[in-house]
């Protein structure tokens, strides 16, 4: 068997050509691709706006910038991400409060932040940051309504979940990223994620205001908008109005973002199948405890988690047999950097627990039955 690796990116001859093309184009960068993808993706998530830039972290970056994160603001999120979703609350100045994670379903745990703001003095808080982990939809009516109350507001990682969805109060079907509750998105097009463009990011949102921030952040605070300038000296004038940075995407990543984009919706079809198999062939064992779901939501399984009681055991045993499990994620708050801002173990212990149990298995659209039938086969014969 071939080494197994926890994700891995699917890309064909259609991607190939659409990246040639591209070069034997005149635009490498700032050319017709770039919009092209925007608008593709916000087509497909149901956004007014989307916004390509260079990777996920600097979509995390211009949207706090966006809302208006800086020196002091103490935005809210969750311990188990990638760090970069708290990093991007730093870079701005601010301060991050994390909130534990619910048991069941390993995002925020809402209740918990409730309890957070209402006790804390009215202000005290700028935003909150959701993940989506793993694929899971969270559920962001019911963040809305909390950050409503509060004047805060909301930017959904959604890193995880293109593609899925969760159905509202009102029994509507909420596209990840669609912004219904929430004033911004992001997404990462890192190769591991669903849609691999080598490196690259978007920001969706519904509101114009943020919209034309965001434009302008990306390319070093500029604008050329005639309605905008103060003064116009002529066509080649422009005029830097904020400090911002070069987080552009090229058209030779959006063109692969592009062809991508249209495999979404196959691939999310193809993880929910391999998620399927693996809770049919784990669901019966005790010691496994298998990733949460219920009808409501189409989860996007970017990664597929179970929770074992002896996890570094199971973690080496795979390796053993190349297979090349992993853990998302070390607890944010536990990392040196963090500890030095404060925080300890004990401080969020649901999180802490999850992190001592869990463990990603293999998942992406190309896993063979074959495959995954010795992931199976191998798990089970440790956990007995
Ligand atoms: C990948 C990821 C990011 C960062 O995206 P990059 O494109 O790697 O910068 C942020 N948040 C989450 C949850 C991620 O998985």
């Amino acid at each position: 068997m071939k080494p197994i690796p926890y994700g891995k990116q699917f890309i064909d001859d259609e991607d190939i050509k659409a990246v040639v093309d591209v070069l034997k184009s005149d635009f490498l960068t700032q050319g017709p691709k770039v919009k092209e993808f925007e608008q593709e993706f916000a087509k497909k998530t149901g956004t007014k706006y989307a916004v390509a830039v260079a990777n996920g972290t600097a979509a995390l970056h211009l949207s706090n910038l966006a809302i208006g994160i800086s020196e002091g603001d103490k935005v809210l999120t969750t311990p188990i991400s990638f760090v970069a979703t708290s990093n991007s609350v730093l870079y701005c100045g601010g301060k991050v409060d994390f909130v534990d994670i619910d048991s069941k379903t390993y995002t925020i745990d809402i209740d918990k932040l409730e309890q957070k703001i209402n006790s804390a003095s009215q202000g005290t808080y700028k935003a909150i940051i959701p993940v989506d982990l793993a694929g899971y939809p969270v559920n962001m009516e019911k963040i809305k309504k909390i950050a409503d109350k509060h004047g805060l507001k909301i930017i959904e990682d959604a890193c995880h979940a293109p593609g899925g969805y969760f159905v509202d109060s009102k029994g509507n079907k909420q596209t990840v990223g669609n912004c219904a509750y929430s004033d911004l998105a992001i997404f990462s097009f890192h190769p591991v994620k669903h849609i691999a463009a080598g490196e690259g990011g978007m920001i969706t949102t519904n509101n114009e205001e943020l919209y034309h921030k965001l434009i302008e952040l990306r390319t070093h605070g500029i604008t050329k908008n005639p309605q905008k300038l103060t003064e116009n000296h002529g066509g080649w004038y422009y005029e830097m109005h904020s400090l911002g940075f070069n987080y552009r995407l090229s058209d030779i990543h959006s063109a692969l973002g592009l062809t991508q984009l249209r495999k979404l919706d196959k691939s999310v079809q193809r993880r929910q199948e391999i998620a399927e198999k693996y809770n049919k062939a784990f669901s019966s064992n005790p010691k496994i405890k298998i990733p949460f779901a219920t009808k409501s939501i189409s989860h996007a399984y970017h990664l597929y988690i179970i929770q074992v009681p002896d996890r570094k055991g199971l973690y080496d045993y795979l390796k053993q047999n190349n297979i090349f499990a992993q853990v998302h994620y070390i607890p944010i708050h536990l990392q040196p950097f963090y500890r030095k801002l404060g925080w300890k173990k004990g401080d969020l212990p649901v999180a802490e627990d999850y992190y001592d149990h869990a463990l990603s298995l293999p998942m992406y659209p190309t896993l063979t039955e074959e495959e995954q039938d010795y992931v199976i086969e191998k798990v089970l014969e440790f956990v007995k």
